[in-house]
């Protein structure tokens, strides 16, 4: 089967099978050879690897992580895809094809029974519309992970990089880096795909930790409070978290917390770095 990373190769089968891209799906198919040469090389696939691809597509990544990994279980929920995936993938017999939703599969079992439970890799030019709900499952599902590799909008990378100060910076920043270290590793513009998104993409890496960076007692209580910090990100964390109903905290208590912590009364979510929510969230907890 020919390599299908370039425009007329895509084009000819998307026509051979009367495929009709649903928008629904986050459907823009990769053409750019360079592009995939590289997220395949930033997941750092070897033959050793067990790869997890969710959105397979017309199956051009798979061509190119089944050459390197060991396996790859692609998970696409396009049903009019499995056809074609059947035709581009003839070649290789490490590839598994499940035709579900990503977001209902059991990956952990898949990680356990087809992998001895060693850490496996993801790597996927995800579907746009569900990004965060897959990084999350994904990082909370407890599923075994080396590093999750995944081409997203490129406002999104910047979201999961960034650091304290940055307007950018939010409860996504800090989910993402509390279990992984983020690297956005390229920039990708609208012509590298088949149609193209009207957003700008990028690659990011997020190598998972191999210890927590930060210990916390109640893991779910500070990131109540890291919602809660910004849901409301112009008032202080005085009047934000002190108003949350669900966090159950006083307007005093989270004062006189800052104060223990040294941090001024006034300071907002945005300044604190993720080793302050989590002594934040210890000091309220208590
Ligand atoms: N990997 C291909 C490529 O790079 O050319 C296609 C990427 S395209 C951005 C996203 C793919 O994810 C589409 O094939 C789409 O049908 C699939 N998809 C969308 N939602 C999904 C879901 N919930 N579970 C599994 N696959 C999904």
């Amino acid at each position: 089967m020919a390599n299908l990373g370039n425009p007329q190769n895509t084009i000819d089968i998307i026509q051979k099978y009367g495929f009709r891209f649903q928008k629904k799906y986050g459907q823009n198919f990769l053409i750019d050879t360079h592009v995939l040469d590289k997220i395949v090389a930033a997941a750092g696939v070897t033959k050793e690897d067990l790869v997890l691809e969710i959105g397979p597509g017309i199956g051009t990544m798979t061509q190119y992580l089944a050459e390197a990994a060991r396996e790859v279980i692609a998970v696409e929920i396009d049903k009019n895809l499995i056809p074609i995936l059947e035709e581009t993938l003839v070649g290789y017999d490490n590839v598994v094809i499940i035709n579900d939703d990503i977001l209902k599969v059991d990956i952990e079992k898949l990680a356990r029974e087809k992998n001895g439970g060693r850490p496996i890799k993801v790597v996927a030019n995800l579907p746009y519309y569900i990004t965060t709900p897959i990084i999350m499952g994904l990082f909370e599902s407890g599923v075994p992970l080396d590093n999750i590799t995944i081409m997203v909008q490129k406002e999104v990378a910047d979201r999961m990089q960034t650091g304290p100060g940055s307007k950018d910076y939010g409860a996504l920043s800090l989910a993402v880096q509390y279990y992984a270290r983020p690297e956005i590793v390229a920039n990708v513009p609208p012509n590298c795909f088949i149609p193209r998104p009207n957003v700008g993409s990028a690659v990011i890496r997020l190598t998972r930790h191999p210890d927590p960076v930060v210990k916390v007692k109640d893991e779910k209580f500070m990131f109540a409070l890291i919602r809660a910090s910004f849901n409301q990100r112009r008032k202080t964390l005085v009047n934000g978290l002190g108003n949350a109903p669900e966090l159950g905290v006083s307007k005093q208590q989270v004062t006189k917390a800052l104060e223990d912590m040294g941090l001024p009364e006034m300071v907002r979510g945005e300044a604190l770095t993720l080793g302050e929510f989590a002594g934040l969230s210890d000091l309220l907890k208590e």
